[in-house]
């Protein structure tokens, strides 16, 4: 089921709610006191136009603590009493805020997950919102002109409290504004919005004025730090307009993240992004008999480990085949240690896995179609003697994975061959006259 759609509150009213701005403030942005009084001045600036909703985040580090204090009392925490833990970050950036927003003059008001009314199912630490309680929120706007809400945090219908997984504050936001129907969505963060590349790494990166949603969660998945993925999902899924922005330069633009109408035409590709935490996992010698994939990824979806880069293609012996795919670091012992077990029950020689994987991914709504995009790609890596372990393609990205220390090497090649770090208006294809 897809997050939200049982929702039948979402439906009751078509009405665009274009006098509620929904806004969102990260980790970074409620770090200190300060930081808080800080952003309790840009609320207060919206909330004399608009009436506010303002989700935020744990402050700094307080979940990464939270965490480590839970493996300190147990070596494996309990699911439900992790999330009651967890979930007491957003508890405090809530008050804290609101008190400063009080002392400014401004009628705001704190409210859990619980007492909004987002419910989730009943799963803990990686729950998906499942309805949201809009009247509340409505009513409360009738005393109020902000509403501050926790972030990450959901309630079940038994009133148990769960968290949405990790940096689940964007969700939290989005899941919002689809439910007020507010056209759009604003994540106020400590960067100017959303780069061709990671700034920190692509000197040359360039900040996007827009992008689509399809682009930004293909990069997020292929390890890019932008938005949670689930947020930019649910986004596109209520038409819900996103803009990253900086909490630090409040007056910037930022980037625009909607559905992306028209954009293929005058952009092939609109980034490149990096994951160095990858392995790859080869099952080798399976026998070439329908029911096999099946049993290999249901055994891995039981332990609910996700693969990616799933590939299986010629063999050179008649009768075997061989799966290869990807899973992220956290998630290798596990692989290996469920496939070594239904090992001799799919009658497969071998489990091999390489630790040494980085995906390197081109992103791009007009990437489908253009040969001199895969040629440029492959070429630029083989002139730069970068070996590519596996490749893979889909309408929006061509994926290689390569060894980690090449990564970032490889993703600035690429990002200089294709002429990322420069403006481009009309027809982006420099390669055009070579192609035909
Ligand atoms: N505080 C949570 C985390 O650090 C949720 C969030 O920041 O969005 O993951
Ligand atoms: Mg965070």
């Amino acid at each position: 089921m897809n997050e939200l759609q049982s929702n039948n509150d979402l439906q009751h009213d078509n009405e665009l709610q274009r006098d509620i701005a929904v806004v969102k403030f990260g980790g970074t942005s409620v770090k200190t006191i300060a930081r808080i009084q800080h952003v309790a001045d840009i609320i207060k600036g919206i909330s004399r136009e608009r009436k506010c909703i303002a989700v935020v985040s744990a402050m700094g580090d307080t979940t990464d603590y939270l965490l480590k204090l839970a493996k300190q009392a147990s070596s494996v925490p309990d699911k439900r009493e992790l999330d009651m833990l967890l979930s007491t970050g957003e508890q405090i950036s809530i008050a804290l805020l609101c008190m400063v927003l009080k002392d400014l003059g401004v009628k705001a008001r704190s409210l859990t997950a619980n007492q909004v009314g987002i419910f989730t199912e009943h799963v803990h630490t990686r729950a998906r919102i499942v309805q949201i309680n809009n009247k509340k929120l409505l009513a409360d706007f009738e005393e109020e002109d902000v509403l501050v809400v926790a972030g990450f945090q959901g309630v079940t219908t038994a009133g148990d409290i769960t968290t949405l997984g990790r940096g689940g504050s964007d969700t939290t936001a989005v899941a919002l504004a689809a439910a007020v129907k507010a056209p759009e969505c604003d994540i106020y963060t400590d960067v100017d919005g959303i780069y061709t590349s990671d700034p920190n790494k692509i000197p040359g990166a360039r900040l996007l004025d827009r992008v689509s949603s399809g682009e930004v969660l293909e990069m997020a998945r292929l390890g890019a730090q932008v938005l949670h993925p689930r947020a930019v999902e649910l986004a596109r899924q209520y038409k819900v307009r996103l803009r990253v922005r900086n909490t630090f330069k409040p007056e910037h633009k930022g980037t625009l993240i909607d559905s992306g109408e028209n954009m293929e035409l005058f952009r092939a590709i609109s980034g490149v992004a990096v994951d160095e935490d990858q392995c790859s996992v080869a099952i080798m010698d399976v026998p070439d008999t329908p029911g096999i994939a099946g049993k290999i990824t249901q055994a891995l979806a039981d332990e609910n480990i996700s693969m990616d880069m799933i590939m299986q293609s010629v063999h050179p012996t008649a009768g075997v085949n061989s799966m290869i795919f990807t899973v992220s670091d956290s998630d290798i012992d596990q692989t290996i240690k469920t496939l070594d077990a239904i090992r001799s029950q799919i009658n497969a020689k071998e489990v091999l896995s390489d630790p040494d994987c980085a995906k390197v991914s081109l992103v791009g709504q007009g990437l489908c179609g253009q040969p001199w995009i895969p040629a440029l790609l492959f070429n630029t890596l083989g002139k730069n003697g970068i070996n590519i372990k596996m490749i893979s393609s889909s309408e929006m990205k061509i994926t290689c994975v390569v060894s980690r220390l090449k990564a970032q090497q490889a993703a600035k090649l690429l990002h200089d061959a294709f002429e990322l770090g420069e403006e481009k208006s009309g027809d982006q294809n420099p390669h055009a006259a070579k192609s035909v």
